[in-house]
C-alpha cells in the first residue's frame, strides 16, 4: 500500500468516525430538545384547558368543554386532547361524558398517583408524543377547587391526555443533520484531496525509489528516480540516482574485468549483481587453487587436488582425467570419478593407444557432448549407468594438449554444468602452466638418470635409488642379486666395424636385458658396455638362472648392422646382498670381482663370487 493511498485511508477513516461522532449527537440533542418542548407545549396547553374548564365550571357552561377541546386542538396544533374524571369528582357529580373516563393504564395511574406521565411512541408510521397531566384540588386561588369540590386538598380531580405529532421536528432535525455532515464532508474531502496534492512528490519518490531499489536487487540499476522538488525529497531522488549509477558503473566494470578473465559475458536480463559476486568468488577460488597446486610436489598431487575440487567446489561425481605421454603416442588415465585408476572408464579404451581418437587430444579445443551429443565417437559411457552428457577440456602444455579433463553428468544436470563450463576453464588455465612446469622438471630429472641411448637408467641414478633400495631390502628382510655384466672382445667391433656398429649392439642388448628381468627389477647401464642388474627378492640359484638365461640369450642375439649379421657374448658376475657384504657397494664391488674371474676363466660364462676370490683380488 503506498502513502498517498495510506493517507487517504487514514482521512477518511478520521472523517468517517468525526461525522459519525457528530450526527449521533446531533440527532441526541434534537430529540432532547423536541421532547423538551412537545412537553413544555403539552404543558401550557393543559393549564389553558385547567383555566378554561374552572372558568366554565363557575360560569355553568361546564357542558360545552367538548367543543373548547376540540378547537383547542385546532389552534394549538395538537393531535388530541381529552379531559377525565377521577372517581372522587364522578362520585360527587356523576360519570359525566363517555370520553372522560380513564382509557389505559397510565391514565388511571395517572389519576390515582397525581404525577404527570409523558411517552414517546409510534402510531402508525407517525412519532406522536403523549402527556398525561393530572389536575390536584389546591385551596389557593379565589374561587378555589375545594369551594365546589368536597375533597381534601391535594386529591386529584381529574387529567389532561392529549398527544402532539413531532413528525414535522424530526423532518427539520434530519434535514439539518443531514445538511451539517455535507458540509463537514465536503471540507474533509477538499482537506483530503489538498494533502494528496502535497504528499505527491513525497510518495511518488517514495514509489520511484522503492522500484530502483526492487530493479538493483534483480541486478539491473539502470533505474533512475525522477526529481520533482527541489528541497530534501527531490534531494533523496537525485542522491539515489547517483548512487545508481555510481553502482552500475563500478559493477559493470568488475563485471567486463571479470569476464575477461573468465571469458564469459553475462547473459541479457541476468542479475548483474548476483552474477559479478558469483565470478569474483569463482575467480578467487580458481586463485587459491593456483597457490595450492604451485606449492604441490608433483603432478599426480595436483591431479588429485584438481579432483577433489570438481567434486566438492562443482559438485561433480563423475569424471576423467588423463595425461598424454611425452611422445605424444598414447593416453594415461591418471584419475577416475575421484580414484586413482589408469584405466578408462567413459571412453573406448582405444584412447589410450591411439589418442588421435579423443576429440579434445586431436583438436585442442573444448568437446561439448551437451549440445551435440554425438560429437566424439570414442565417448562410450557403460551401458548400465544411463544417459549421460559429457564435456571434454584440453590443458595445453608446452602448446599441445598435454591433459584431458572429462566431465560427465546426467540430462537433467547439464545446464548446471553448462554454467559452470567458463569457471572450469578458469581452474584449468591455472592448472596449465604448473603441470607444464612440473613435467618439465620430471623429465628434466628423467634426463639426467637416464642414459639417451639406451633409456636404461645410469649410474646416477642408482645412487639415488641405493638408499630406498636398502631400506626396502632392510625391512622385507629379503635379498637384492647383484648381476655385473660385460661383453665380450666388445672393443673388436668398434674397431672393426665402427662405432656406430657398437652402438646398434649395445641397444639391442639393453633390451634383450629388459626382457630377461621383471619389471621390478632394475637394469642400470653402468658403464660404456657394463651393465648392472639388481634383481630384487633373488637369492642363490634362482639369482644364477636369470644370469644364464641372460648369457644364453645375449649369445643368441643376432644384430643386423649394415648387411653383417654380429654375434656377441657376455660374461657376468653374481654377488648377494646382503649375504655376501652388509654395504651394498661393497657387495658390487664383489660382483665386479666375480665378473673379473668370468672373464680370467674364459668368458662367456656366469661366475658367483665367493670371499677367497676377494682375498686374491687384494694380493694383486
Ligand atoms: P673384454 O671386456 O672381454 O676384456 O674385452 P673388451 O674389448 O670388451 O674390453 P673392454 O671391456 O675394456 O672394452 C671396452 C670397450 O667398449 C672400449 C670401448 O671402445 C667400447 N665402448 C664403451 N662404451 C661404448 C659406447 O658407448 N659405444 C661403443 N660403440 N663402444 C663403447
Ligand atoms: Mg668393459
Ligand atoms: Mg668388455
Amino acid at each position: 500500500m503506498n502513502l498517498n493511498v495510506k493517507v487517504t485511508l487514514f482521512f477518511v477513516s478520521i472523517t468517517a468516525v468525526l461525522l459519525a461522532v457528530l450526527i449521533a449527537i446531533s440527532l441526541y440533542a434534537f430529540r432532547s430538545f423536541s421532547i423538551a418542548s412537545a412537553t413544555e407545549h403539552i404543558r401550557t396547553a393543559s393549564e389553558i384547558v385547567r383555566v378554561h374548564l374552572t372558568e366554565s365550571m363557575i360560569n355553568g357552561v361546564i357542558d360545552k368543554r367538548e367543543r373548547f377541546l376540540q378547537r383547542l386542538v385546532e389552534v394549538q396544533g395538537l393531535k388530541s386532547a381529552r379531559v377525565m374524571r377521577s372517581p372522587d369528582v364522578e362520585k360527587q357529580f356523576g360519570k359525566g361524558l363517555s370520553v372522560e373516563s380513564a382509557a389505559d393504564d397510565i391514565e388511571r395511574r395517572v389519576l390515582s398517583e397525581g404525577k404527570a406521565h409523558f411517552e414517546l411512541t409510534t402510531v402508525g408510521d407517525e412519532t406522536v408524543f403523549r402527556g398525561t397531566i393530572p389536575y390536584i384540588a389546591t385551596s389557593s386561588g379565589s374561587p378555589n377547587c375545594l369551594q365546589c369540590h368536597q375533597v381534601a386538598e391535594g386529591t386529584v380531580l381529574g387529567a389532561v391526555s392529549m398527544s402532539m405529532s413531532i413528525d414535522a421536528l424530526k423532518e427539520k432535525a434530519l434535514f439539518t443533520v443531514a445538511g451539517i455532515a455535507g458540509v463537514v464532508t465536503l471540507f474533509a474531502v477538499l482537506l483530503i484531496l489538498l494533502l494528496r496534492r502535497l504528499l505527491r512528490p513525497i510518495s511518488d519518490t517514495a514509489n520511484a525509489v522503492e522500484e530502483a531499489v526492487q530493479r538493483a536487487l534483480r541486478g539491473d540499476f539502470k533505474a533512475q528516480v525522477q526529481q520533482r522538488t527541489t528541497d530534501e525529497i527531490g534531494q533523496i531522488a537525485g542522491d539515489m540516482n547517483r548512487l545508481l549509477t555510481f553502482l552500475d558503473d563500478g559493477l559493470n566494470r568488475i563485471g567486463s574485468n571479470v569476464a575477461r578473465l573468465t571469458e564469459r559475458t553475462p547473459a541479457p536480463g541476468e542479475n548483474l549483481l548476483t552474477a559479478t559476486i558469483d565470478m569474483v568468488e569463482g575467480l578467487t577460488n580458481a586463485a587459491h587453487f593456483k597457490q595450492a597446486i604451485e606449492e604441490d610436489e608433483t603432478k599426480a598431487e595436483i591431479y588429485q587436488r584438481l579432483s577433489r575440487t570438481l567434486q566438492h567446489e562443482f559438485e561433480l561425481a563423475e569424471f576423467s582425467l588423463y595425461e598424454i605421454s611425452n611422445n605424444k603416442k598414447q593416453m594415461k588415465g591418471i584419475i577416475v570419478d575421484g580414484e586413482i585408476a589408469d584405466t578408462c572408464r567413459w571412453c573406448d579404451p582405444q584412447i589410450l593407444v591411439r589418442p588421435e581418437a579423443c576429440r579434445v587430444r586431436r583438436t585442442g579445443h573444448i568437446v561439448d557432448g551437451i549440445g551435440h551429443p554425438e560429437i566424439c565417437y570414442s565417448f562410450r559411457p557403460p551401458a548400465e549407468v544411463g544417459e549421460r552428457r559429457h564435456v571434454c577440456f584440453p590443458v595445453i602444455q608446452s602448446g599441445a594438449v598435454g591433459s584431458v579433463v572429462q566431465l560427465l553428468v546426467t540430462p537433467a544436470e547439464q545446464d548446471k554444468l553448462e554454467s559452470r563450463i567458463p569457471f572450469i576453464n578458469v581452474y584449468l588455465r591455472e592448472a596449465a602452466p604448473v603441470l607444464e612446469t612440473k613435467r618439465q622438471m620430471e623429465s628434466l630429472r628423467d634426463s639426467t638418470l637416464t642414459d639417451p641411448m639406451t633409456g636404461l637408467n645410469n649410474r646416477r641414478f642408482l645412487e639415488e635409488y641405493v638408499e630406498t633400495l636398502v631400506a626396502s631390502v632392510q625391512r622385507k628382510r629379503s635379498h637384492a642379486a647383484i648381476l655385473m655384466l660385460d661383453l665380450d672382445y666388445f672393443k673388436m667391433v668398434n674397431d672393426t666395424y665402427g662405432h656406430d656398429a657398437g652402438d646398434a649392439v649395445l641397444k639391442a642388448l639393453s633390451t634383450v636385458l629388459k626382457q630377461s628381468v621383471r619389471a621390478s627389477d632394475l637394469v642400470i647401464r653402468y658403464g660404456g658396455e657394463e651393465f648392472l642388474i639388481i634383481l630384487i627378492d633373488t637369492v642363490g640359484e634362482a639369482a644364477e638362472r636369470v644370469a644364464d638365461n641372460i648369457r644364453v640369450a645375449v649369445e643368441n642375439l643376432k644384430v643386423q648392422v649394415a648387411g653383417i649379421v654380429l654375434q656377441k657374448t657376455i660374461s657376468i658376475g653374481i654377488s648377494d646382498f646382503p649375504t655376501d657384504s652388509e654395504t651394498f657397494w661393497q657387495a658390487v664391488k664383489f660382483a665386479d670381482v666375480a665378473l673379473y674371474q668370468a672373464k680370467e676363466r674364459g668368458r662367456n660364462r656366469i661366475i658367483r663370487f665367493t670371499p677367497d676370490m676377494w682375498s686374491d683380488t687384494k694380493e694383486y
